[in-house]
């Protein structure tokens, strides 16, 4: 989930006090690899490919940066990259939050194929085929930089990467996802490129977090920016540019591909929503994409001719990932939904993207929308239609005026869906699951009725006519009880939280929200109720066993307790909360083997 910050605690500190310090856990190792096709037949050898850097700048706007039209912008190294490539002008993800978008990125696929359709509770199946295991296969040497936890090995994203950098887990406890700066995620990237065989080609990841609330960019980006988030796209910029600056060797030889996008962009209060997650609007969805092609690069169009070129057809983020295997001359794989950068443009393509969070964190209507280049469907219980251009926002709702546009477009979008499914999915649904060892565990301790994943993914065209949708009131009702400072005190926040979960039994982030609350301000008897109707709903929601667990805790049903932890722990193995309040329990139980074996976990995490 990505919602505003700073929220309330986001992890409970219950029993004896815990050291901050001991939440500075890690991920996991990567997971065994899926085999992968090798190089084209006939392919040129790996020494005579180009090598790749793809930066995903995360919650980055394309109307933000100067050569997408912004005159308050200070992006001087994205503009000159523009102005060196081709520019996407409408260019858009597949979905408002950085798990699924990544995925999308990373294996050419739309979120209902690769199963990642949120961030909590979501990871990237093994069964995908990612840039990363196919180009490792094609002998290039791969590195992935990422600044935000969301993308740490546990979420999967890291297969294929032979070398995979993550921030350490915890420091920062009260952000959902701990981050680095990109001044940070730079210096590992340099020493890996100082260490790297220059033998062989690269294909170089890099990931910053910088524009992601909260914007606090240091004083010499601040200073003059149009606004904190525009002096925290200034540093990524920056960033970016120290990059380019060390690879101008492959660049001036003419054998880099540089690709810059973003995962998605922020609503900046449009329409009611500050950040991103809910809205498939175009601030959320519409992103930067810039490409420099390497000599022999450019498709169709040859490289030198591509330098200052702007495309205006709408374009997609799943199209980066048959890009960058053309351009290293390796087959894609026919599990692939993008169209290659570097051929002709389409001009009446239109793209997809899908927004489940609300669905599955609020229990309002999901969002699918379809957008061309000038006209944009969003279905949902109301369908939409608008008028967009690039660097547009919505305007004005046009499903009265053109029903037959309207109608169209929705048969187009079930037919999008239709024909893509039946394509083939990764696993369907990538949502992490209890097994069924653990569905037993909590049956016995009185937990019954948990199935393995809760409430069933909708069905775009069968929704039901009663779900409400994600407008400005509901979203600003929830932003404002979750977000301290914005009116409430603590127990008003916790009443205003019950009023909507009496309205909206269904309202999952508030349930888990007022759980906690309830957990730390030691209501535990109240706790109750919102947390397990949270993990019926939700049972692969790892906060919502650790915030049970810490429940039970304070209520000394220690048993209970411990297992809830283990839940959590299934769910989400570096999960630091849950981690360190067993080995509290267990202490104070006298049971020293096993509580010794949980610390060594946090010792051993804490080195990775
Ligand atoms: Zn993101």
């Amino acid at each position: 989930m990505h919602p505003p910050s700073p929220r309330y605690h986001r992890i409970l500190a219950v029993g004896l006090a815990i050291a901050v310090a001991l939440w500075a856990v890690l991920g996991r190792k990567p997971r065994s690899q899926s085999p992968a096709p090798g190089p084209t037949a006939g392919a040129p050898a790996a020494a005579d490919r180009p090598s790749i850097v793809l930066f995903t700048l995360d919650t980055t706007r394309a109307d933000h940066l100067g050569c997408y039209g912004f005159d308050k912008a200070r992006t001087p190294r994205l503009d000159e990259l523009a102005a060196a490539g081709t520019r996407f002008a409408l260019a858009r993800t597949t979905c408002p939050l950085t798990l699924p978008a990544h995925s999308s990125i990373l294996t050419g696929l739309e979120p209902f194929r690769h199963g990642v359709r949120d961030n909590a509770g979501y990871r990237l199946s093994d069964a995908n085929a990612t840039l990363a295991e196919l180009l490792g296969a094609a002998g290039y040497e791969t590195a992935g930089f990422v600044a935000a936890v969301v993308l740490g090995r546990a979420s999967g994203i890291a297969q294929g990467f032979t070398t995979f950098e993550e921030p350490r887990r915890g420091n920062v406890p009260e952000r959902v996802y701990p981050s680095v700066r990109a001044t940070e995620v730079n210096a590992k990237v340099f020493e890996w490129l100082a260490a790297r065989d220059r033998s062989k080609p690269f294909f170089l990841w890099i990931h910053y977090y910088d524009a992601h609330s909260p914007y606090e960019p240091p004083p010499e980006y601040a200073m003059g920016a149009a606004s904190p988030y525009d002096g925290e796209i200034s540093a990524e910029d920056a960033a970016v540019g120290e990059v380019l600056d060390r690879l101008a060797d492959e660049r001036d030889a003419g054998r880099l591909l540089t690709i810059v996008t973003a995962d998605h962009g922020e609503g900046l209060g449009f329409r009611g929503e500050q950040t991103h997650a809910i809205y498939v609007y175009e601030p959320l969805v519409h992103v930067p994409l810039l490409v420099r092609w390497p000599a022999k690069g450019g498709g169709d169009h040859g490289g030198s001719a591509l330098v200052g070129a702007v495309r205006a057809d709408p374009v997609s983020v799943v199209d980066i990932f048959p890009t960058v295997l053309d351009a290293a001359g390796v087959a894609a794989p026919l599990r692939c939904d993008g169209v290659d950068l570097a051929r002709a443009p389409q001009p009446d393509r239109r793209v997809y993207s899908e927004s489940l969070h609300p669905w599955l964190n609020h229990g309002w209507s999901p969002l699918y929308a379809l957008s061309g280049a000038g006209l944009k469907y969003i279905h949902s219980t109301q369908p939409e239609l608008y008028a967009v251009a690039p660097g547009s926002v919505e305007g004005d709702d046009l499903v009265a005026k053109r029903p037959g546009d309207v109608a169209e477009l929705r048969g187009e979008l079930q037919a999008f869906l239709r024909d893509h499914t039946e394509l083939g999915t990764a696993d369907g649904d990538g949502r992490v699951e209890l097994d069924s060892e653990r569905q037993a565990v909590l049956k016995r301790i009185g937990y019954v009725g948990i199935d393995s994943r809760g409430i069933p993914l909708p069905q775009p065209f069968s929704l039901d006519a009663d779900l409400v949708r994600a407008t400005s009131e509901r979203l600003e009702r929830y932003t404002k009880a979750t977000t301290p400072g914005l009116g409430f005190t603590l127990p008003q926040a916790i009443e205003e939280l019950q009023k909507i979960v009496e309205e909206e039994p269904s309202e999952i982030a508030v349930l888990d929200c007022l759980g906690r609350l309830l957990v730390e301000t030691k209501r535990t008897k109240e706790a109750h109720a919102p947390l397990e109707r949270l993990l019926k709903l939700r049972p692969g929601h790892a906060d919502g066993w650790g915030n049970l667990g810490a429940c039970h805790q304070i209520e000394g049903n220690y048993e209970k307790a411990i297992e809830c932890y283990k839940t959590a722990l299934d769910l989400d193995p570096t999960s630091p909360g849950p981690l360190v309040n067993l080995a509290i329990v267990l202490e104070h139980l006298g049971r020293k083997d096993e509580a010794a074996e949980v610390r060594k976990k946090i010792e051993a995490q804490k080195k990775q």
